[in-house]
C-alpha cells in the first residue's frame, strides 16, 4: 500500500458525507465519468429562502471555468487526477458558479457580489435575467457589497455602453484592494496563469470600477454594512477580502467569498487556491471561518459552489467535509 492509497483510505474513515464516502470504490483506473444529460436550458438560477426577518435570494451569475491545477495548486498530479474522477468531475477543466445574494432588509435591496459579467469567459452575466425572473431590475438595487475586486465579483458593474450596470447603487468595496488593485498597477506574478491572462485580469478590474469611482465607499473588513450584514476579515486571498455574516434574531448565514473555490478540492481536501496572494494568510483565514462555521453549526454560502451553493461546513478527523443543503421549494 503506498503513500497515496493509505492517504484516501484514512480520507475514506474520516469523511462522513459528500463524494469522498466514495473513495476506493472504484480502485484504481476510474473511467471517465458520463455526462449523465445535458442541459436544453431553462432552468432555475434563482432560490429564495429567509434568514430570520430578512428575504435572500442566491441569483445566479452563471458560471466560469477553468483548469482544476489554478484551483488546487498544491495537488500532486496523480491525486488531484484521481480526486476528480472519483467525484465524477471532468479532469481538464472545473466549472465554478457565481452564486451572488440579494438581501432584503426594511427598505433596502442589497447585493452581495456583482458577478463576472463577460470578464471571465462567455457564461457570465445571468444575473440581469436572475433579477427579472424574480420581478426586479438593476434600478431596484440600492447596495452593491464586494467581497474582493477580482473580475469575477466586480464584472457586472460596467454596462455595456460604459456606464453603471446598477445605477442607484452605492458600491462598497474593500480599501486593501481598492489600494491594491485600483489605485496602482498590481504585481500578479504570483497567479499561476499565463501572462496574457493576468495583464487582462488586471485591466478588467480598473474597467469594472471605473464606471463606479464616484459611487464607491471604501470599508474596512469588520464593519458592518447595515444592521443584519457584518464583513468579517479574510485576507489572503487577496489583500481586502472580507467574509460575510448576514443575521436576523437567531439566524445567520455566513458567506465564504473565495476561502475555497470548488468544496472538492478546497474543502473535502485541503489544497490551496492558486490564486491565492498570501497563501499561508489565505490559509488561516480559511481555517478561522470554517471552524466557526463548523463549531456553531452556522448554514454556509460558497459563491463559487454548485448552485444554489448553500450547506454546511463538517469538520472531519483530517480537514473538513462540504454537506449541500437539500432543496427548498
Ligand atoms: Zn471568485
Amino acid at each position: 500500500m503506498n503513500a497515496f492509497t493509505l492517504k484516501r483510505r484514512a480520507i475514506m474513515l474520516s469523511a462522513v458525507a459528500g463524494a469522498s464516502s466514495m473513495f476506493l470504490a472504484g480502485g484504481g483506473g476510474v473511467a471517465q465519468a458520463q455526462t449523465p444529460a445535458s442541459a436544453i436550458g431553462g432552468n432555475t438560477g434563482h432560490y429564495r429562502f429567509r434568514i430570520g426577518d430578512i428575504s435572500a435570494t442566491v441569483l445566479s451569475d452563471g458560471i466560469i471555468e477553468g483548469p482544476p491545477r489554478v484551483y488546487a495548486s498544491d495537488a500532486p498530479e496523480a491525486e488531484l487526477q484521481a480526486v476528480l474522477q472519483q467525484a465524477f468531475l471532468p479532469t481538464d477543466h472545473m466549472t465554478l458558479n457565481l452564486n451572488t445574494l440579494l438581501i432584503e432588509t426594511g427598505d433596502r435591496r442589497i447585493l452581495i457580489e456583482a458577478g463576472a459579467g463577460a470578464t471571465m469567459g462567455p457564461n457570465g452575466g445571468r444575473i440581469f435575467d436572475n433579477l427579472a425572473a424574480i420581478g426586479l431590475g438593476p434600478d431596484d438595487i440600492d447596495t452593491i457589497v464586494i467581497s474582493h475586486t477580482h473580475p469575477d465579483h466586480v464584472g457586472n458593474l460596467r454596462a455595456a455602453d460604459g456606464g453603471r450596470a446598477f445605477p442607484r447603487a452605492t458600491v462598497f468595496v474593500p480599501k486593501a484592494d481598492w489600494d491594491f488593485f485600483v489605485r496602482t498597477d498590481p504585481d500578479l506574478s504570483y497567479m499561476p496563469v499565463p501572462e496574457e491572462f493576468r495583464l487582462r485580469f488586471a485591466a478588467n478590474i480598473k474597467n469594472s470600477l471605473e464606471p463606479v469611482m464616484n459611487h464607491v465607499e471604501l470599508y474596512e473588513a469588520g464593519a458592518e454594512i447595515v444592521p443584519g450584514l457584518t464583513t468579517i476579515v479574510a485576507s489572503g486571498h487577496t489583500p481586502g477580502m472580507a467574509t460575510f455574516l448576514v443575521h436576523s434574531g437567531s439566524d445567520q448565514l455566513l458567506l465564504t467569498a473565495d476561502l475555497a473555490y470548488h468544496p472538492v478540492v478546497n474543502v473535502d481536501n485541503p489544497w490551496l487556491p492558486g490564486p491565492d496572494r498570501d497563501k499561508e494568510s489565505a490559509l488561516a483565514s480559511r481555517r478561522r471561518i470554517f471552524d466557526r462555521a463548523a463549531a456553531d453549526r452556522i448554514p454556509v454560502l460558497g459563491f463559487h459552489f454548485p448552485f444554489p451553493g448553500i450547506g454546511h461546513m463538517l469538520k472531519t478527523d483530517t480537514a473538513y467535509a462540504w454537506v449541500p443543503a437539500n432543496w427548498q421549494f
